[in-house]
């Protein structure tokens, strides 16, 4: 029991890398998709300290389409970003840019699992080009 909690983070950690290899590279899920820039603005639960910005050229043929982004809490259990869905939407509705917000539903530490959730906030834009 208590060898797993101790895990469960890094457990979770372990899956979903392998769920990340398993996908297909944006390129070859969206052949349509020409470019990708994301903007990331990561920030506390109550969304008013920004931790973290970060801005990047996506590389189609090596990420995967299994978009996802860890949150910045060190201590977050099963919690994170995927963002593949609202990229899937993106790009089946042709957009050039999707603006969202997304709360972490992880756990805040491996002491509260089934109580305090994380709920660190990611706050995104995806320029898309075709
Ligand atoms: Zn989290």
């Amino acid at each position: 029991m208590h060898r797993q909690k101790t895990g469960a983070r890094a457990e979770y950690r372990q899956q979903e890398t392998q769920r990340i290899k398993d996908s297909a590279s944006l390129a070859d899920k969206f052949p349509r998709l020409k470019s990708l820039t994301v903007d990331l603005t990561y920030y506390d639960p109550k969304g008013v300290t920004r931790s973290s910005q970060i801005k990047y050229k996506v590389n189609l043929t090596n990420a995967k389409s299994v978009f996802r982004f860890d949150c910045l809490n060190n201590e977050c259990v099963r919690g994170d970003f995927d963002l593949s869905e609202d990229l899937a939407n993106a790009i089946a509705a042709h957009r050039t840019s999707a603006v969202g917000e997304m709360c972490c539903q992880g756990w805040r530490s491996k002491t509260t699992i089934g109580t305090v959730q994380c709920h660190n906030i990611l706050r995104y834009t995806l320029s898309l080009g075709y």
